[in-house]
C-alpha cells in the first residue's frame, strides 16, 4: 500500500485558465489580467465555441479564473519512483489479503501480501501499517475488525474526451449549475478536451464503467452552452472513476461526508488515510506520516522531509527544457523493411517528453535515438515506442494495460488509438520482459477487454441518437 510522503510536483504542472459561464444577474466584477469578469463579446473571443444565445437565454458574461492542471498518472508513477530512490521498497500487483496481529491480538504488526502476477503469498512486518486503499480502504479495515463502521461513501465521476477543437488552448469552461443543478466542465487536457460532471453514488468495483445516460447528460449539458453540436460520435474515450468520499467514524454526525481527508487509527498499528483529493495529497501524506509516527512511537532522524523533496525528474527542470531535447536528439525509426531512418524530435514530442518525465526525458530520448524506438505509437499523439521500453525498465510497467492506462494515458485519451497501438506495445514489452507467444496473446486479450470498459463512440450503444444495432 502506498504511503504518500512527498510534497513537491515540480514537473508536469501546467497553468491553465478557465471560463465560468455566468447567466446570473450578479454584480459586474472588475476585469484584471489575472482573471475577473469578461463581457459577452470578450467571452466569445476567449472561448470561440461559447454560444451567445442558446434556447431562451443569452450570455451576459463570464468569470475567468486560473487553476492548476497535472497529468495524474505521471505524477503517481513519479511519486512511487521518488519513494524508491529515497529508500522505500515499492511493489506493484501486490495485494494485502489479510493483516497480521501480535500474539495478544491487540496490535497490527504486518500484512500478508499476494503477488497477483505469480500468485505467491508472503508476509511483511511493520511497526505501523498505513491503509491508503482509496475506495477499498473499508475492506482493509475489516481485515482487522469485521465490525468497523464504514468510512467510505463511494461516488462515481464520469469523464468523456473530445477532440481538441472544442476548447481553445489553455482555456476551459465550467458551468456551476446546469439544468438539473449539477456542475459540468470542459477543459483542454493532454492535447484533447475532457468534459465531465460531479458525483453520483455508486457501488465499489475494480473497473467501473460509464453508463450511456451519464455520457449523454454531459454531451447535452455542454451542448446547451456551445454554438456547435457535440456529437456522441466525437467521443474518443469515456470512463468512470470512484472517488472515496470519506466520513470520520469518530465524528458525532456520521452523515457528514466531505471532500476533506480523514486520518483514523481504529485498530492499534493500522492507520487509515482516505478521502481528500490530488490537490491536497501533500498534506494528506504529511498527516498520515505524523499519525504513523505517533502510533508506532517512531523516532525519525530528520522529521518530515517532504517539504524539500522534489519528484524524480523535477530537480533542474524548467519550462524550456524541451528545447534541449528538440535540438540534441533524433527519433530513429524502423521502417517496415527493417531500415532505421532518422526523424526530427519535433516540438510536440519533445514538449510531451519533458512534461511527462521532467529531466529524465533525456533518457527516453536516448532510447528513441540509440535503439531505433523513435516512432510514435499512435497517429496524432506524441507517445513514443521508447517510452514503453523506458517504463518497463524504470517505472515498474508490468503489462500492456499498465502502459496504456497508468503510464501514458492513451486509453483515457483515445480508446481506439490505444487499441491500435496495443500490438506494438506488447511487442516491445515482450522483448523487455521475455514474454512467450502465449503471454503476448493473453496481454492482447486483456488489453482489449480493458478497453471495452471505455465507452468511446465505437463502443457506444447509441450513436447520435440511433442504436448501434439498428
Ligand atoms: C473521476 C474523478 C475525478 C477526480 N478529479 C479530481 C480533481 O480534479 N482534482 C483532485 O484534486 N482530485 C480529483 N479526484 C480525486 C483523486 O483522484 C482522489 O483523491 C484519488 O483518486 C484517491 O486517491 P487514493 O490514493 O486515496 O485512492 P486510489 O487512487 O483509489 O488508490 C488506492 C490504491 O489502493 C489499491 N488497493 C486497494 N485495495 C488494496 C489491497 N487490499 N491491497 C493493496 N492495494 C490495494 C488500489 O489498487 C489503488 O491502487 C478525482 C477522482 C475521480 C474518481
Amino acid at each position: 500500500m502506498a504511503t504518500w510522503r512527498l510534497r513537491r510536483a515540480a514537473a508536469a504542472i501546467a497553468a491553465s485558465s478557465a471560463v465560468c459561464h455566468n447567466h446570473g444577474a450578479g454584480a459586474r466584477a472588475p476585469r484584471s489580467p489575472n482573471g475577473g469578469y469578461a463581457t459577452d463579446d470578450e467571452s466569445v473571443e476567449l472561448f470561440p465555441t461559447l454560444a451567445k444565445n442558446s434556447h431562451d437565454r443569452s450570455l451576459r458574461g463570464t468569470v475567468v479564473y486560473y487553476d492548476g492542471q497535472m497529468n495524474d498518472s505521471r505524477l503517481n508513477v513519479g511519486l512511487a519512483c521518488t519513494a524508491a530512490v529515497v529508500g522505500a521498497a515499492i511493489l506493484n500487483y501486490a495485494e494485502v489479503v489479510s493483516l497480521i496481529k501480535d500474539e495478544s491480538g491487540e496490535r497490527i504488526i504486518g500484512a500478508r501480501i499476494r503477488d497477483t502476477l505469480s500468485g505467491k503469498e508472503f508476509d511483511a512486518f511493520a511497526k505501523v501499517v498505513v491503509n491508503a486503499a482509496g475506495p477499498f480502504c473499508d475492506s482493509v479495515r475489516k481485515m482487522a475488525n469485521n465490525d468497523v463502521v464504514p468510512m467510505i461513501s463511494p461516488s462515481s465521476g464520469v469523464h468523456i474526451v473530445l477532440p481538441d477543437y472544442y476548447s481553445p488552448d489553455g482555456m476551459g469552461l465550467i458551468v456551476p449549475k446546469t439544468k438539473d443543478g449539477r456542475v459540468v466542465f470542459m477543459l483542454p487536457w493532454l492535447g484533447r478536451t475532457v468534459a465531465g460532471t460531479t458525483d453520483s453514488s455508486t457501488a465499489i468495483t475494480m473497473l467501473p464503467e460509464p453508463h450511456e445516460d451519464e455520457i449523454q447528460f454531459i454531451l447535452d449539458a455542454i451542448c446547451d452552452y456551445l454554438n456547435v453540436q457535440v456529437r456522441r460520435s466525437d467521443v474518443l474515450s469515456a470512463w468512470s472513476g470512484i472517488r472515496p468520499l470519506a466520513m470520520d467514524p469518530s465524528a458525532k454526525n456520521t452523515e457528514s461526508i466531505s471532500r476533506d481527508h480523514v486520518v483514523f487509527e481504529d485498530y492499534p498499528g493500522l492507520i487509515t488515510i482516505t478521502g481528500g483529493k490530488w490537490t491536497t495529497y501533500r498534506s494528506m501524506a504529511e498527516d498520515a506520516v505524523n499519525a504513523a509516527i505517533r502510533s508506532g512511537n517512531l523516532k525519525p532522524a530528520n522529521g518530515c522531509v517532504t517539504d524539500h523533496l522534489h519528484i524524480l525528474g523535477g530537480y533542474g527542470w524548467d519550462p524550456a527544457s524541451f528545447t534541449v531535447l528538440a535540438q540534441n536528439y533524433k527519433r530513429m525509426k524502423r521502417t517496415y523493411g527493417g531500415k532505421i531512418i532518422p526523424g526530427a524530435m519535433d516540438s510536440a514530442v519533445s514538449k510531451h517528453l519533458s512534461h511527462a518525465y521532467g529531466t529524465l526525458a533525456t533518457q527516453v530520448a536516448s532510447i528513441a535515438q540509440n535503439e531505433g524506438l523513435g516512432k510514435r505509437l499512435a497517429h496524432g499523439y506524441p507517445f513514443l515506442e521508447a517510452e514503453v521500453a523506458y517504463c518497463a525498465r524504470h517505472e515498474y510497467c508490468e503489462s500492456a494495460v499498465d502502459f496504456i492506462a497508468r503510464r501514458c494515458r492513451l486509453a483515457f485519451l483515445d480508446t481506439d488509438a490505444a487499441g491500435r497501438a496495443l500490438p506494438r506495445i506488447i511487442e516491445i514489452l515482450a522483448l523487455e520482459r521475455k514474454w512467450d507467444k502465449a503471454r503476448q496473446k493473453l496481454e492482447l486479450q486483456k488489453g482489449k477487454d480493458f478497453l471495452e470498459t471505455f465507452k468511446s463512440s465505437k463502443n457506444a450503444q447509441f450513436r447520435d441518437g440511433k442504436h448501434n444495432g439498428q
